[in-house]
């Protein structure tokens, strides 16, 4: 069997898919107030698009998909995507990001689809007035209500944490604290300027480092050895049931080991965060490519994949990253 190696020897198994460019919040690091210019519902890949390419991408290796966007909650029928996906028997893993205002309803049906394995949680303050300021939208009290209820479910639990300088550092120790009776994994982002106009004016440089000295300076913490590939550096306090981690999105020096491709909600191929998008794979589908079509593209695509993010960056002809993390799907 052909499978995704790039010319670096990295093993491509992990494809991240945003469903949508659509999100009901507005969170300030990830777009502007009045949100980003949405595309077209047509330029939208359709499920039945979405099943097919994962389908190819398995057929090549991939076992593992986290579904993204936007807010994948925000589209129609998400469940029946998810459950469509389910029956894809060279999937192992179908993970999902969400800002969870949308999700309570749905947790048995998540619960009974046994290939959804996590569930990552994005929520940047445990206090409603400033989870207001941060996402501009007046959710807390629900997105709290289906942590809780997630936190018991059958589901592995992240929490996401993108530690933003001026707002919630002063909560990062908080966040450490739930971590004492909760088996769940809290886990801090360096924020990046993907928000829809570019670098943020920000008071201080909150990078991996910065965060971690954070934590040290309330925890005696332990590293926990990670697995090849993981994103994040994952430490236990001492005598706490969960366990926090670090991932250095901005910093990037995860690189080596990365195993992932993306593919945005237009269908844009993805081979790192940081390049402007290698393929259109939406129009190549449109257009009659087959399947055996597909796979060769992505053979060959993988190959370019760059060595690091920064090596990314710097072959972007769009110019710097500026674009919303809503579009390329975070
Ligand atoms: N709407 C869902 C959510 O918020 O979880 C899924 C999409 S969101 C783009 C995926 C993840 O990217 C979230 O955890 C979010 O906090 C993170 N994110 C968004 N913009 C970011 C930025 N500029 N820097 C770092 N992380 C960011
Ligand atoms: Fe929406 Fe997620 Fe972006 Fe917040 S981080 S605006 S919830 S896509």
């Amino acid at each position: 069997m052909h499978t995704l190696l790039d010319s670096f020897g990295r093993q491509i198994n992990y494809v991240r898919l945003a469903v949508t460019d659509r999100c009901n919040l507005r969170c300030q690091y990830c777009m502007p107030a009045h949100g980003i210019d949405i595309v077209p519902r047509k330029e939208l890949l359709t499920y039945k698009e979405m099943y097919r390419i994962i389908r190819v991408l398995t057929e090549l290796g991939v076992n593992k998909v986290r579904l993204t966007g936007g807010e994948p909650f925000v589209r129609k029928d998400f469940i029946g995507f998810l459950e469509m996906l389910s029956y894809n028997d060279l999937l192992d893993t179908i993970n999902v990001t969400t800002n969870g205002a949308l999700v309570s309803k749905h947790l048995e049906k998540l619960e009974s689809l046994k290939k959804i394995k996590n569930i990552n949680l994005s929520i940047d303050s445990l206090q409603e007035e400033k989870f207001k300021t941060i996402t501009r939208r007046d959710v807390f009290p629900e997105v709290y209500k289906t942590f809780e209820l997630l936190e018991k479910s059958s589901l592995n639990l992240k929490l996401n944490v993108v530690v933003q300088s001026g707002f919630n550092t002063n909560e990062i120790n908080d966040f450490v604290r739930l971590t004492k009776e909760k088996n769940i994994a809290v886990r801090f982002i360096e924020e990046m300027p993907f928000n829809g106009s570019g670098q943020r004016d920000l008071k201080e440089n909150w990078n991996f480092k910065r965060i971690l000295q954070e934590i040290q300076s309330q925890f005696d913490v332990e590293e926990i050895p990670a697995k090849k590939s993981s994103t994040s550096r994952n430490y236990q306090a001492k005598n706490h049931l969960g366990t926090v981690g670090i991932i250095p999105a901005f910093t990037r020096t995860i690189c080596n080991d990365c195993n992932r491709i993306r593919i945005t909600s237009t269908g844009t191929f993805k081979n790192c965060l940081f390049d402007d998008g290698v393929f259109n794979l939406r129009d190549f589908i449109r257009n009659g490519a087959s399947n055996n079509d597909l796979k060769e593209l992505f053979l060959s695509l993988v190959k370019e994949k760059p060595e690091n993010g920064f090596v990314a960056e710097a072959n972007r002809k769009k110019g710097n990253v500026s674009e919303s993390m809503s579009t390329i799907g975070g």
